[in-house]
């Protein structure tokens, strides 16, 4: 049950209550009001509301005055504080900046979702004439911090190009004096001692997929003449220690990985939390399959209900839950972006999950052969055919032409939750996000029907399973839940440049 109770409507709700949204959560009704407190009142006080009744100075009088239900004891300059605050956000533009460097792999994947070329379509990659004009533009941002993003394809096949735009980038940045950090996603097989010495002398942050235990990520990434799970393992180790050696703390400066959760996974939920612990990792992100990128044939083979997603990700988590009870630090991210909001009243800035969405005001991807999109997904469907997420090209492109693009003033419509059709009534919608590209991979329409989504059933289901463990109210969990809300900058990887 899920619903938005306002003055004027039926049921008639107390004349002194804010507007509320509401949803039945583990046997308690979960009110939410539209800045994102939230409180929970029993079935029969909710029906008592319902009816229009509301005793001053009762039990439940009181805490929806505490948490901003009732209208007469909203402190409006605070509450309009906290808005601001949580929508800082557009007062920048656009930060992460994705480099398709190559398409060019040398592992296939069952799902892959950046469209691969094979190892000779050298046709693939980017000149280093291109990659000057992407820094270029990317410089023209508004943000005061960029983070550029090397993909592909496997970047470190063209690492010359790496290599030569994270040279560019650093001297021309000397011009803007913007925070500049650099991330590389890369399965690491073709890492050498040379490529890593470069990239941790140049701050480079590196980023792996990791899809469980060995026998799940050997057969989903397969390397021709070698093991995928043992060559990640491998240098994921080796830069671990790099980091370790240069003093850095190992709990906060470690390869990050990346879990695409496949049918297969599906199964071994625990199996791939220890993995991941075993590795040294401390943030996992337990990631559905996406839709892009890969041909409707592979769809059908890789994709499952999103229920049975549900239930892997409540195993996984209490799994990770249980190492937290036992003095392990390790938090599972989409749990720590929803509960920052939900917590904290803060907005982590994820890109998929804030309203507007991110795609193009948040995030710019940009091809080998110089056309730019609104965001990954959209570079990724242009590589499947479908061009309607290309808003130009770095050889003509303006910032201001981009930001200005019919295409990006209609995902920033289509992303903001508060008015689409279904979430304008979802309990959830102070803290959710919904991503157009995946509407329209998925439904053929930017503003899609979310209670037909993939994205929103995960999205809920996740809201779900946080809410019922507040509801609980088991003092070390909702410690170890707080304890995920702590952001922890990773002030090693920016490079602090002063303009010259
Ligand atoms: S995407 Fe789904 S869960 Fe999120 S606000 Fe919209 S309807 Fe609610």
């Amino acid at each position: 049950m899920t619903q938005l109770i306002s003055l004027g409507q039926k049921p008639a709700a107390p004349p002194d209550l804010v507007p509320i949204r509401f949803r039945d959560v583990a046997g308690d009704v979960l009110l939410t009001n539209p800045w994102g407190d939230w409180v929970f009142v029993s079935q029969a006080e909710f029906a008592d509301l319902a009816r229009g009744h509301l005793a001053a100075g009762s039990d439940v009088y009181t805490r929806l005055a505490e948490r901003n239900f009732l209208r007469s004891k909203v402190d409006v300059e605070k509450v309009a504080a906290a808005m601001r605050n949580k929508k800082r956000f557009l007062d920048y533009g656009p930060n992460l900046h994705m480099f398709v460097v190559t398409l060019r792999c040398n592992e296939t994947c069952v799902y892959c979702h950046a469209s691969r070329a094979e190892m000779d379509a050298v046709h693939t990659d980017m000149t280093p004439e291109l990659a000057e004009k992407c820094v270029d533009l990317a410089l023209q941002t508004t943000s005061p911090a960029i983070t550029i993003e090397f993909q592909g394809g496997e970047p470190l096949v063209a690492f010359d190009t790496v290599k030569h735009v994270v040279k560019y980038a650093l001297q021309r940045n000397r011009a803007y004096g913007k925070d500049l950090g650099f991330t590389m996603v890369s399965n690491l097989s073709l890492m050498d001692d040379e490529k890593l010495k470069f990239l941790v002398e140049h701050k480079v942050q590196m980023c792996t997929s990791i899809d469980g235990p060995e026998p799940i990520h050997t057969k989903q990434r397969v390397l021709v003449g070698g093991s995928s799970y043992f060559e990640s393992v491998k240098w994921i180790e080796r830069i671990n220690k790099a980091y370790i050696d240069l003093g850095l703390d190992p709990t906060l400066y470690h390869v990050e990985a990346l879990l695409t959760t496949t049918r297969d996974a599906l199964k071994k939920p625990r199996e791939i939390v220890d993995t991941y612990i075993n590795l040294g990792c401390r943030a996992i992100f337990l990631r559905p399959v996406d839709p892009f990128g890969f041909a409707e044939k592979t769809r059908a083979k890789i994709e499952y209900d999103r229920a049975e997603y549900r239930e892997f990700y409540r195993t996984a988590v209490e799994h990770i839950l249980d190492y937290n009870r036992r003095g392990e630090q390790v938090l599972e991210r989409y749990a720590a972006i929803f509960l920052t909001k939900i917590l904290q009243g803060e907005d982590p800035n994820f890109l998929d999950i804030r309203s507007p969405g991110g795609s193009a005001i948040g995030a710019l991807a940009y091809n080998y052969d110089g056309k730019i999109f609104t965001s990954d997904e959209g570079r990724m469907m242009h590589e499947t055919g479908d061009d309607s997420f290309v808003i130009g090209d770095v050889r003509t492109a303006t910032y201001r032409g981009l930001m200005k693009h019919e295409t990006v003033r209609a995902l920033i419509l289509a992303s903001i939750r508060e008015v689409q059709p279904d979430c304008v009534s979802c309990t959830y919608a102070p803290y959710c996000g919904v991503q157009p590209e995946h509407n329209h991979r998925t439904q053929g329409t930017l503003f899609g029907r979310m209670r037909e989504s993939t994205l929103c059933s995960v999205h809920k289901g996740i809201q779900d399973f946080l809410f019922e463990k507040l509801r609980e109210n088991d003092p070390k969990t909702v410690e170890i839940l707080r304890r995920w809300t702590t952001v922890r900058e990773r002030t090693h990887f920016v490079h602090a440049s002063a303009a010259s």
